[in-house]
């Protein structure tokens, strides 16, 4: 429960029309704040502002703000019109091969507009901030599970962005005293146990819902990208931390600065590896279905094996993971149903 202080809290969420973002959005009015989704709707869709618009949470008022990261005078807008306590930052491109072909259009949009962002936010004193960042920061794992500790040398634009966007933030702090946590997620997958928000990319790249896409309705198959690696059975190792579970911790790392915790960076992921063909075969289990697959040459830039060490995570927010890959597909699956349902309408 919040106090009646922090309840009134104004709290500010860029890309909030977003997969994670909108999440995160469900989560913060069911713990009591206020708060103001600012987003281009570029990747975010108005369909789920109006979704999150509907959701009554007692007490809690939502707004939404159309616009840009790189306009100073949108951000402006909010800032003036609101009183912001706290930023949780979302907004931002996170394809990792568009990054490495297009790296303008990264560096531009996920640095700048961050920078934007916070200039506006020093202006009004606002020194508060909840940052998504990656586990694509550490780059080529020298060791697993990856740990604070391990170092960080990404191997892509995307991940620079994120790591450059984690210096500036310690440089504002030594100067202006922005406070800020970084949460480096592993990969974030299942949708809202009420069915009500999910993921939502065009293209989709990630690997759960595009198994959950291939099916003989829609003609895709699945393509498995890389059987040759040295792993258990020699698909790619990854970490899936429910989305619920994660914006769990952005909750607490929210509660960690209000309280007045110092700069901070976590992992967040669940310390358990499943390979590619694990994930496939549990889709296969959970919705009863076959999906046609193809085997193809390993994709660009994928380590054999990413996983977490989050214990840092529990021991400094007091955050566990609770939900299982398992219940990752059954949420994705059932929003995978609903969002072809409205796609068809
Ligand atoms: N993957 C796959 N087919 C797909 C999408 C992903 O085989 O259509 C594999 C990918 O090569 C990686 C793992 O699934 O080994 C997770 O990829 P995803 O894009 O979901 O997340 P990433 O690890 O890139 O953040």
């Amino acid at each position: 429960m919040l106090s009646q202080k922090e309840s009134k809290m104004n709290i500010l969420v860029t890309g909030g029309a977003g997969y994670i973002g909108s999440h995160n959005v469900i989560a913060l009015l069911d713990a009591g704040y206020n708060v103001i989704i600012f987003d281009n709707l570029e990747l975010g869709h108005i369909e789920t502002v109006e979704t999150l618009k509907s959701i009554k949470s007692e007490g809690s008022v939502i707004d939404f703000v159309k616009g840009n990261l790189l306009l100073i005078q949108d951000i402006e807008s909010v800032f003036s019109k609101h009183k912001i306590d706290a930023i949780l930052h979302f907004a931002a491109y996170s394809q990792v091969a568009e990054s490495v072909k297009e790296p303008q259009k990264y560096y531009y949009n996920n640095v700048l507009g961050t920078l934007n962002l916070l200039n506006v936010a020093m202006d009004y004193d606002v020194k508060k901030i909840v940052f998504s960042s990656t586990a694509a920061t550490y780059g080529e794992p020298e060791y697993v599970p990856i740990d604070e500790k391990h170092p960080q040398n990404p191997i892509n634009t995307y991940g620079k962005t994120k790591l450059m966007i984690e210096n500036i933030m310690d440089d504002y702090d030594r100067a202006y005293g922005l406070k800020s946590v970084r949460l480096r997620y592993f990969n974030v997958a299942g949708a809202d146990s009420q069915n009500r928000v999910g993921e939502w990319h065009n293209p989709e790249t990630h690997l759960i819902p595009n198994i959950l896409k291939s099916t003989s309705d829609t003609g895709k198959v699945f393509q498995m990208f890389g059987t040759d690696y040295d792993t258990k059975d020699g698909t790619c190792v990854r970490d899936y931390i429910n989305v619920e579970d994660l914006a769990n911790a952005h909750l607490l790392a929210l509660k960690y600065l209000l309280d007045g915790g110092e700069t901070n960076y976590f992992n967040l992921g669940t310390k358990e590896g499943s390979s590619v063909k694990e994930v496939f075969d549990m889709c296969e289990k959970v919705t009863g279905k076959k999906f046609p697959v193809k085997i193809q040459p390993r994709r660009a830039g994928d380590p054999a094996i990413l996983i977490a060490d989050n214990k840092k995570a529990k021991e400094i927010l007091g955050w566990t993971p609770v939900r299982s890959l398992e219940k990752s597909i059954q949420t994705a699956y059932r929003w995978e149903q609903e969002l072809s349902k409205r796609l068809a309408n």
